[in-house]
Protein backbone atom coordinates (compact mmCIF):
# COMPACT_ATOMS: atom_id res chain seq x y z
CA UNK A 1 0.00 0.00 0.00
CA UNK A 2 1.36 3.15 -1.39
CA UNK A 3 0.09 6.98 -0.02
CA UNK A 4 0.97 10.42 -1.19
CA UNK A 5 -0.31 13.41 -0.32
CA UNK A 6 -1.02 16.52 -2.55
CA UNK A 7 -3.48 19.65 -3.76
CA UNK A 8 -5.43 17.72 -6.28
CA UNK A 9 -6.75 20.95 -8.58
CA UNK A 10 -9.56 18.72 -10.19
CA UNK A 11 -11.33 18.31 -6.99
CA UNK A 12 -10.21 21.91 -5.14
CA UNK A 13 -8.74 20.58 -2.28
CA UNK A 14 -5.72 18.26 -0.64
CA UNK A 15 -6.11 14.70 -0.47
CA UNK A 16 -4.75 11.50 0.47
CA UNK A 17 -3.72 9.20 -2.00
CA UNK A 18 -3.98 5.37 -1.09
CA UNK A 19 -2.99 2.93 -4.10
CA UNK A 20 -2.42 -1.06 -4.13
CA UNK A 21 -1.68 -3.23 -6.66
CA UNK A 22 -1.91 -0.16 -9.77
CA UNK A 23 -5.14 1.09 -8.50
CA UNK A 24 -6.55 3.84 -6.27
CA UNK A 25 -7.89 2.25 -3.04
CA UNK A 26 -8.67 6.02 -1.27
CA UNK A 27 -8.64 9.47 -2.57
CA UNK A 28 -9.41 11.19 0.69
CA UNK A 29 -9.90 15.21 1.28
CA UNK A 30 -7.60 16.52 4.22
CA UNK A 31 -6.20 20.05 5.27
CA UNK A 32 -2.29 19.36 4.63
CA UNK A 33 -0.48 22.59 3.58
CA UNK A 34 1.05 21.32 0.03
CA UNK A 35 2.57 23.13 -2.90
CA UNK A 36 2.69 19.62 -4.77
CA UNK A 37 -0.08 19.27 -7.01
CA UNK A 38 -1.68 15.55 -8.50
CA UNK A 39 -4.24 14.59 -11.09
CA UNK A 40 -4.77 12.14 -13.11
CA UNK A 41 -1.69 11.87 -15.87
CA UNK A 42 -1.69 13.85 -18.88
CA UNK A 43 -3.67 12.17 -21.95
CA UNK A 44 -2.41 13.18 -25.77
CA UNK A 45 -4.19 11.68 -27.86
CA UNK A 46 -2.68 12.70 -31.04
CA UNK A 47 1.49 12.69 -31.15
CA UNK A 48 3.15 11.96 -34.51
CA UNK A 49 6.53 11.89 -33.19
CA UNK A 50 8.98 13.61 -30.45
CA UNK A 51 12.50 14.20 -29.59
CA UNK A 52 14.06 13.41 -33.47
CA UNK A 53 11.42 10.22 -33.93
CA UNK A 54 8.10 10.10 -35.76
CA UNK A 55 5.36 7.22 -34.86
CA UNK A 56 5.05 6.30 -38.95
CA UNK A 57 7.33 3.75 -38.44
CA UNK A 58 9.18 1.85 -41.56
CA UNK A 59 11.67 -0.45 -40.52
CA UNK A 60 12.49 -2.60 -37.53
CA UNK A 61 14.97 -1.17 -36.41
CA UNK A 62 13.11 1.77 -35.41
CA UNK A 63 10.68 0.47 -33.32
CA UNK A 64 12.60 1.50 -29.99
CA UNK A 65 11.72 5.13 -30.87
CA UNK A 66 8.29 4.75 -29.35
CA UNK A 67 10.32 3.69 -25.72
CA UNK A 68 12.09 6.87 -26.38
CA UNK A 69 8.90 9.22 -27.24
CA UNK A 70 7.29 7.35 -24.03
CA UNK A 71 10.08 8.11 -21.45
CA UNK A 72 10.06 11.88 -22.53
CA UNK A 73 6.63 12.71 -22.98
CA UNK A 74 6.84 10.62 -19.11
CA UNK A 75 9.16 13.72 -17.92
CA UNK A 76 6.48 15.91 -19.07
CA UNK A 77 4.04 14.09 -17.09
CA UNK A 78 2.12 12.84 -19.98
CA UNK A 79 1.32 9.01 -18.71
CA UNK A 80 -0.65 7.78 -21.43
CA UNK A 81 -0.54 8.85 -24.91
CA UNK A 82 -1.70 7.42 -28.73
CA UNK A 83 0.82 7.27 -31.67
CA UNK A 84 -0.46 9.06 -34.84
CA UNK A 85 0.11 8.00 -38.32
CA UNK A 86 -1.09 10.26 -40.99
CA UNK A 87 -1.70 9.60 -44.81
CA UNK A 88 0.17 7.48 -46.60
CA UNK A 89 -0.33 4.85 -49.30
CA UNK A 90 -1.82 1.60 -48.08
CA UNK A 91 2.01 -0.52 -47.64
CA UNK A 92 3.09 2.44 -45.67
CA UNK A 93 0.02 2.33 -43.02
CA UNK A 94 -0.17 -1.40 -43.24
CA UNK A 95 3.85 -1.09 -42.02
CA UNK A 96 4.22 1.63 -39.99
CA UNK A 97 0.71 -0.19 -37.94
CA UNK A 98 2.25 -3.64 -37.52
CA UNK A 99 5.51 -2.20 -36.34
CA UNK A 100 4.04 0.00 -33.73
CA UNK A 101 2.11 -3.58 -32.74
CA UNK A 102 5.20 -5.28 -32.23
CA UNK A 103 6.68 -2.22 -30.36
CA UNK A 104 4.05 -2.68 -27.78
CA UNK A 105 4.10 -6.30 -27.85
CA UNK A 106 7.72 -6.74 -27.06
CA UNK A 107 8.18 -3.75 -24.21
CA UNK A 108 5.34 -3.57 -21.22
CA UNK A 109 7.15 -0.89 -20.10
CA UNK A 110 6.00 1.01 -22.97
CA UNK A 111 2.18 -0.37 -23.53
CA UNK A 112 1.70 0.42 -20.50
CA UNK A 113 1.88 4.28 -21.65
CA UNK A 114 -0.24 3.36 -24.99
CA UNK A 115 -3.57 2.59 -24.50
CA UNK A 116 -4.30 2.32 -28.39
CA UNK A 117 -3.18 4.11 -31.79
CA UNK A 118 -4.93 6.64 -33.82
CA UNK A 119 -5.54 6.72 -38.14
CA UNK A 120 -4.95 10.05 -39.16
CA UNK A 121 -6.40 9.88 -42.97
CA UNK A 122 -6.14 8.89 -45.38
CA UNK A 123 -9.77 9.53 -46.05
CA UNK A 124 -9.60 13.04 -45.71
CA UNK A 125 -10.23 15.90 -47.78
CA UNK A 126 -7.69 16.43 -50.91
CA UNK A 127 -8.38 19.94 -51.19
CA UNK A 128 -5.67 23.22 -50.59
CA UNK A 129 -5.86 24.23 -46.51
CA UNK A 130 -8.11 21.42 -45.47
CA UNK A 131 -5.57 18.45 -46.09
CA UNK A 132 -2.59 20.09 -44.52
CA UNK A 133 0.16 18.68 -45.15
CA UNK A 134 -0.94 15.33 -45.93
CA UNK A 135 0.42 13.97 -49.08
CA UNK A 136 -2.30 14.88 -52.33
CA UNK A 137 -1.44 11.84 -54.13
CA UNK A 138 -2.29 8.90 -51.69
CA UNK A 139 -5.67 10.38 -50.08
CA UNK A 140 -8.60 8.31 -51.47
CA UNK A 141 -12.24 7.15 -50.05
CA UNK A 142 -12.99 4.97 -46.94
CA UNK A 143 -12.42 1.54 -47.04
CA UNK A 144 -13.13 -0.82 -44.42
CA UNK A 145 -11.28 -3.46 -45.95
CA UNK A 146 -8.01 -1.61 -45.74
CA UNK A 147 -8.56 -0.69 -42.26
CA UNK A 148 -9.57 -4.05 -41.49
CA UNK A 149 -5.71 -5.20 -42.82
CA UNK A 150 -4.33 -2.20 -40.69
CA UNK A 151 -5.92 -3.06 -37.49
CA UNK A 152 -4.66 -7.17 -38.47
CA UNK A 153 -1.18 -5.66 -38.42
CA UNK A 154 -1.58 -4.09 -35.24
CA UNK A 155 -3.35 -6.07 -33.06
CA UNK A 156 -6.71 -4.20 -33.59
CA UNK A 157 -5.43 -1.49 -31.61
CA UNK A 158 -6.84 1.10 -33.45
CA UNK A 159 -8.69 3.46 -31.57
CA UNK A 160 -9.79 6.21 -33.70
CA UNK A 161 -9.88 7.12 -37.18
CA UNK A 162 -9.60 10.92 -38.47
CA UNK A 163 -11.89 11.53 -41.94
CA UNK A 164 -13.25 14.41 -43.52
CA UNK A 165 -17.04 13.43 -43.82
CA UNK A 166 -17.64 14.13 -47.07
CA UNK A 167 -14.92 11.27 -48.12
CA UNK A 168 -16.40 8.76 -50.28
CA UNK A 169 -17.94 6.07 -48.23
CA UNK A 170 -17.42 8.01 -44.83
CA UNK A 171 -20.79 7.64 -43.57
CA UNK A 172 -20.73 3.42 -44.21
CA UNK A 173 -17.36 3.11 -43.02
CA UNK A 174 -17.86 5.31 -39.58
CA UNK A 175 -21.04 3.08 -38.62
CA UNK A 176 -18.65 0.01 -39.21
CA UNK A 177 -16.29 1.58 -36.83
CA UNK A 178 -18.48 2.91 -34.03
CA UNK A 179 -19.99 -0.92 -34.27
CA UNK A 180 -16.80 -2.05 -33.71
CA UNK A 181 -15.96 -0.08 -30.96
CA UNK A 182 -13.40 2.54 -32.91
CA UNK A 183 -14.26 6.15 -32.05
CA UNK A 184 -14.91 8.50 -35.39
CA UNK A 185 -13.83 11.85 -35.58
CA UNK A 186 -14.09 14.59 -38.21
CA UNK A 187 -10.79 16.13 -39.09
CA UNK A 188 -9.54 18.02 -42.26
CA UNK A 189 -12.34 18.14 -44.48
CA UNK A 190 -14.40 20.97 -46.37
CA UNK A 191 -18.11 19.32 -45.34
CA UNK A 192 -21.13 21.00 -45.68
CA UNK A 193 -23.86 21.24 -42.93
CA UNK A 194 -25.09 18.09 -44.14
CA UNK A 195 -22.35 15.97 -44.49
CA UNK A 196 -21.90 16.83 -40.94
CA UNK A 197 -25.41 15.99 -40.09
CA UNK A 198 -24.66 12.56 -41.78
CA UNK A 199 -22.00 11.79 -40.26
CA UNK A 200 -22.83 12.63 -36.30
CA UNK A 201 -25.67 10.34 -37.37
CA UNK A 202 -23.67 7.28 -38.17
CA UNK A 203 -21.64 8.18 -35.01
CA UNK A 204 -19.14 10.51 -34.77
CA UNK A 205 -18.22 12.02 -31.83
CA UNK A 206 -15.39 14.08 -32.43
CA UNK A 207 -13.71 16.62 -34.41
CA UNK A 208 -9.99 16.83 -34.47
CA UNK A 209 -7.71 19.78 -34.04
CA UNK A 210 -11.04 22.20 -34.30
CA UNK A 211 -10.05 25.66 -36.42
CA UNK A 212 -6.62 23.87 -38.37
CA UNK A 213 -6.65 21.45 -41.47
CA UNK A 214 -8.78 24.36 -42.54
CA UNK A 215 -8.65 26.89 -45.44
CA UNK A 216 -7.18 30.33 -45.34
CA UNK A 217 -10.85 31.98 -46.56
CA UNK A 218 -14.08 30.62 -45.83
CA UNK A 219 -17.56 31.99 -46.01
CA UNK A 220 -18.18 34.00 -42.73
CA UNK A 221 -21.80 32.72 -41.56
CA UNK A 222 -21.88 29.12 -43.28
CA UNK A 223 -18.53 27.41 -42.66
CA UNK A 224 -17.57 23.92 -41.27
CA UNK A 225 -16.19 25.47 -38.05
CA UNK A 226 -18.98 27.21 -36.85
CA UNK A 227 -21.27 23.96 -38.07
CA UNK A 228 -18.79 21.85 -35.49
CA UNK A 229 -18.55 24.41 -32.72
CA UNK A 230 -22.24 24.88 -32.50
CA UNK A 231 -22.94 20.47 -32.75
CA UNK A 232 -23.83 19.46 -29.13
CA UNK A 233 -23.43 15.60 -30.17
CA UNK A 234 -19.39 16.14 -30.57
CA UNK A 235 -16.40 17.05 -28.86
CA UNK A 236 -14.08 18.99 -30.17
CA UNK A 237 -9.66 19.01 -29.99
CA UNK A 238 -7.87 21.97 -29.88
CA UNK A 239 -3.89 22.54 -29.82
CA UNK A 240 -3.28 25.06 -27.62
CA UNK A 241 0.38 25.26 -28.66
CA UNK A 242 0.39 28.99 -29.16
CA UNK A 243 1.40 28.61 -32.94
CA UNK A 244 -2.01 26.96 -34.61
CA UNK A 245 -4.49 28.67 -32.96
CA UNK A 246 -4.32 32.65 -31.88
CA UNK A 247 -4.84 33.37 -28.52
CA UNK A 248 -8.57 35.47 -29.46
CA UNK A 249 -9.19 31.96 -31.67
CA UNK A 250 -8.75 29.71 -28.31
CA UNK A 251 -10.42 31.77 -26.18
CA UNK A 252 -13.85 31.94 -28.20
CA UNK A 253 -13.43 28.24 -29.68
CA UNK A 254 -13.44 26.90 -26.12
CA UNK A 255 -16.13 28.93 -24.91
CA UNK A 256 -18.08 28.10 -28.25
CA UNK A 257 -18.09 24.55 -27.95
CA UNK A 258 -17.61 24.35 -24.08
CA UNK A 259 -15.48 23.04 -21.45
CA UNK A 260 -17.52 19.75 -21.12
CA UNK A 261 -17.52 19.13 -25.16
CA UNK A 262 -13.61 20.29 -25.27
CA UNK A 263 -10.42 18.44 -24.60
CA UNK A 264 -6.33 19.95 -25.98
CA UNK A 265 -3.75 17.85 -27.82
CA UNK A 266 -0.20 18.42 -28.81
CA UNK A 267 -0.17 16.94 -32.62
CA UNK A 268 3.25 17.08 -31.76
CA UNK A 269 5.88 16.36 -34.55
CA UNK A 270 9.22 14.75 -35.01
CA UNK A 271 10.95 18.23 -34.04
CA UNK A 272 9.12 18.66 -30.62
CA UNK A 273 11.54 18.89 -28.14
CA UNK A 274 14.63 19.33 -30.51
CA UNK A 275 16.45 23.13 -30.54
CA UNK A 276 15.44 25.71 -33.41
CA UNK A 277 16.97 25.42 -36.25
CA UNK A 278 16.70 24.03 -40.10
CA UNK A 279 15.61 20.57 -40.54
CA UNK A 280 15.03 19.31 -44.17
CA UNK A 281 12.37 21.63 -45.49
CA UNK A 282 11.22 22.76 -42.26
CA UNK A 283 12.75 25.51 -39.89
CA UNK A 284 11.98 25.35 -36.19
CA UNK A 285 11.99 28.97 -35.28
CA UNK A 286 13.27 30.71 -31.66
CA UNK A 287 9.47 30.27 -30.81
CA UNK A 288 9.40 26.77 -31.49
CA UNK A 289 7.02 27.59 -34.61
CA UNK A 290 7.46 24.80 -37.41
CA UNK A 291 7.40 26.39 -40.90
CA UNK A 292 7.74 23.97 -44.13
CA UNK A 293 10.70 26.56 -45.37
CA UNK A 294 9.43 28.97 -47.99
CA UNK A 295 5.44 28.84 -47.43
CA UNK A 296 3.72 30.09 -44.46
CA UNK A 297 2.40 26.81 -43.94
CA UNK A 298 2.78 25.54 -40.08
CA UNK A 299 4.34 21.90 -40.42
CA UNK A 300 3.16 20.32 -37.38
CA UNK A 301 3.55 21.22 -33.34
CA UNK A 302 6.91 21.45 -32.06
CA UNK A 303 5.13 21.53 -27.71
CA UNK A 304 4.22 18.65 -25.82
CA UNK A 305 0.69 18.34 -23.89
CA UNK A 306 2.27 20.20 -20.70
CA UNK A 307 3.19 23.01 -22.89
CA UNK A 308 -0.37 23.23 -24.42
CA UNK A 309 -2.01 23.07 -20.89
CA UNK A 310 0.31 26.00 -20.28
CA UNK A 311 -0.86 27.16 -23.37
CA UNK A 312 -4.50 26.58 -22.55
CA UNK A 313 -4.44 28.71 -19.30
CA UNK A 314 -1.93 31.99 -20.83
CA UNK A 315 -3.86 32.24 -23.95
CA UNK A 316 -7.12 30.31 -23.52
CA UNK A 317 -7.80 31.94 -20.33
CA UNK A 318 -9.40 29.01 -18.72
CA UNK A 319 -8.43 27.85 -15.01
CA UNK A 320 -6.00 25.14 -14.63
CA UNK A 321 -8.17 23.32 -12.81
CA UNK A 322 -10.23 23.66 -16.00
CA UNK A 323 -7.08 22.92 -18.67
CA UNK A 324 -5.94 19.84 -16.50
CA UNK A 325 -9.25 18.49 -17.22
CA UNK A 326 -9.45 19.29 -20.66
CA UNK A 327 -6.02 16.93 -21.33
CA UNK A 328 -6.72 14.27 -18.82
CA UNK A 329 -10.39 13.25 -18.13
CA UNK A 330 -12.21 14.74 -21.57
CA UNK A 331 -9.59 12.49 -23.84
CA UNK A 332 -10.18 9.65 -21.62
CA UNK A 333 -13.77 9.85 -22.40
CA UNK A 334 -14.36 10.81 -25.83
CA UNK A 335 -12.03 7.42 -26.12
CA UNK A 336 -14.01 5.36 -23.65
CA UNK A 337 -11.35 5.21 -20.85
CA UNK A 338 -12.86 7.39 -18.87
CA UNK A 339 -13.36 3.87 -16.24
CA UNK A 340 -9.65 3.62 -16.25
CA UNK A 341 -8.31 7.30 -15.68
CA UNK A 342 -9.27 9.67 -13.02
CA UNK A 343 -9.04 10.19 -9.44
CA UNK A 344 -11.27 8.09 -7.97
CA UNK A 345 -11.30 4.72 -6.15
CA UNK A 346 -10.98 1.64 -8.11
CA UNK A 347 -9.24 3.94 -10.90
CA UNK A 348 -5.39 3.18 -12.63
CA UNK A 349 -2.61 4.98 -10.17
CA UNK A 350 -1.87 6.75 -13.46
CA UNK A 351 -0.88 9.88 -12.19
CA UNK A 352 1.02 13.55 -12.14
CA UNK A 353 2.89 15.07 -9.76
CA UNK A 354 3.66 18.59 -10.21
CA UNK A 355 4.12 22.07 -9.47
CA UNK A 356 2.37 24.82 -11.12
CA UNK A 357 3.76 28.63 -10.81
CA UNK A 358 0.72 30.99 -11.89
CA UNK A 359 3.36 33.15 -13.55
CA UNK A 360 3.52 32.12 -16.82
CA UNK A 361 1.90 29.96 -15.75
CA UNK A 362 4.55 27.12 -15.32
CA UNK A 363 4.27 23.55 -15.08
CA UNK A 364 7.01 21.45 -13.29
CA UNK A 365 6.72 18.05 -13.48
CA UNK A 366 7.68 16.14 -10.20
CA UNK A 367 6.65 12.70 -10.75
CA UNK A 368 4.25 10.32 -13.16
CA UNK A 369 3.30 7.15 -12.25
CA UNK A 370 1.54 4.73 -14.70
CA UNK A 371 -0.55 1.60 -13.10
CA UNK A 372 1.08 2.06 -9.76
CA UNK A 373 4.37 2.32 -11.28
CA UNK A 374 6.48 5.46 -10.58
CA UNK A 375 7.95 5.67 -14.29
CA UNK A 376 9.25 9.00 -13.85
CA UNK A 377 10.86 10.67 -10.46
CA UNK A 378 12.69 14.10 -11.26
CA UNK A 379 14.79 14.06 -8.24
CA UNK A 380 16.40 10.08 -9.49
CA UNK A 381 15.44 9.77 -13.22
CA UNK A 382 18.24 9.72 -15.67
CA UNK A 383 16.57 12.47 -18.47
CA UNK A 384 16.56 11.12 -21.56
CA UNK A 385 15.75 14.58 -22.68
CA UNK A 386 19.44 15.93 -22.19
CA UNK A 387 19.95 13.40 -25.04
CA UNK A 388 18.12 15.48 -27.67
CA UNK A 389 20.57 18.54 -27.38
CA UNK A 390 22.95 16.12 -29.03
CA UNK A 391 21.16 14.97 -31.82
CA UNK A 392 22.74 14.74 -35.26
CA UNK A 393 20.33 17.39 -37.33
CA UNK A 394 21.16 15.38 -40.19
CA UNK A 395 19.43 11.99 -38.69
CA UNK A 396 16.30 13.79 -39.30
ZN1 LIG B 1 -3.96 16.88 -38.69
Amino acid sequence: MTALTAYAPLLNSAVEIGMENGRLTSVTPCDAKTDLCVGPALFDIQVNGYGGETCKLLSPEKKEAIGFITRLLRENGVGWWVPTVCTAAQDVLETAFRLLGEALDEDPDTAASIPGFHLEGPYISPDEGPRGVHEKAVIRPASWDEFQRLQDACGHRILYVTLAPEQENAAEFTRRAVADGVVVSMGHTAMTRDDLARLVDAGATLSTHLGNGAHDRLQRHNNYLWYQLACRKTYASFISDGEHLPAECLYAMLRAKGLDLSLIVSDSVSLGGLPPGRYGSVEKTESGRLCAIGTANLSGSASNLRECVEGAVRLGGISHADAWRLATLQPAKVLGLADRLGLDPGKEATLTLYRYEENGPRIEISETWVAGRKVFDAAVSPRESVRLNNVNLDDI
